[in-house]
């Protein structure tokens, strides 16, 4: 596959494929020894292929270029893009990378953000992943975004900022919400450094989104911020 990763990434690669020589790694998406993300979960993985909205990326059944819903209310982000449907082993992949410290699946599904980048003719200057609130990456340890988003930016010699958002509100668990509820629930948690953003081209990277309503809130804050303009990248979509 064609791709203009840089020469940097290639070393990145080395030192994750160094620790997997060292302790030999199990699959994400099915447990199987070897690798941590084997050929068959990722052949498996439910690609999102056109038809699909332009603008939000929803998948749909004809070839309306815009779906209705951005067409009535039309997101702060230029574009969001994910790159498979959240079940089965991109599912699981992403619980073991979010809830069970596989932090080595990070680097490996970022391969597939790489591929949609690739594909697209956005025009980026930072890479920025979704934060998490100061109490849940305390829990946690790290940020599952994080992990996909500074690979991607690696990959493609395009600046990582960490801090370009910061979650300012604690948000309760959106599994249950409404899209409404959603978006109620993240409305004004996200704030941008303007020092960072102001006149740049950003992307956000998460791990999954269910109906953009977080990318949507992050938008609107880089924007508030001065940033030209808001790009969106999610390993998988939900719903
Ligand atoms: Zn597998
Ligand atoms: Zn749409």
């Amino acid at each position: 596959m064609l791709t203009s990763e840089r020469p940097v990434f290639g070393l990145y690669r080395l030192l994750w494929s160094g620790l997997d020589y060292i302790y030999p790694p199990a699959c994400g998406g099915c447990g199987k020894r070897g690798k941590r993300w084997c050929d068959d979960c990722n052949d498996a993985s439910k690609r999102i292929t056109p038809p699909m909205c332009i603008r939000c990326g929803r998948p749909l059944s004809n070839s309306a270029e815009i779906c209705d819903r951005c067409k009535t209310d039309p997101p702060a982000f230029i574009a969001l893009r994910s790159w498979a449907i959240y079940c089965g082993s991109i599912r699981r992949a992403i619980h073991q990378l979010k809830y069970r410290r596989d932090i080595a699946l990070g680097e490996v599904l970022a391969k597939g953000l790489i591929d949609i980048l690739d594909s697209t003719m956005w025009d980026i200057d930072i890479v920025a992943p979704i934060p998490l609130g100061k109490k849940r990456h305390k829990e946690r340890g790290y940020n599952q975004a994080a992990l996909l988003a500074f690979p991607l930016a690696i990959a493609k010699g395009l600046p990582y900022k960490n801090n370009a958002l910061q979650r300012v509100q604690e948000t309760t668990s959106q599994v249950h919400l409404s899209r409404e509820e959603r978006a109620r629930n993240v409305k004004n948690a996200f704030r941008a450094d303007s020092k960072i953003v102001a006149g740049h081209n950003i992307i956000i990277v998460d791990d999954v989104t269910t109906t953009g309503a977080t990318m949507q809130a992050c938008a609107l804050a880089l924007i508030d911020a001065g940033a030209n303009c808001v790009y969106g990248l999610t390993l998988a979509r939900a719903g």
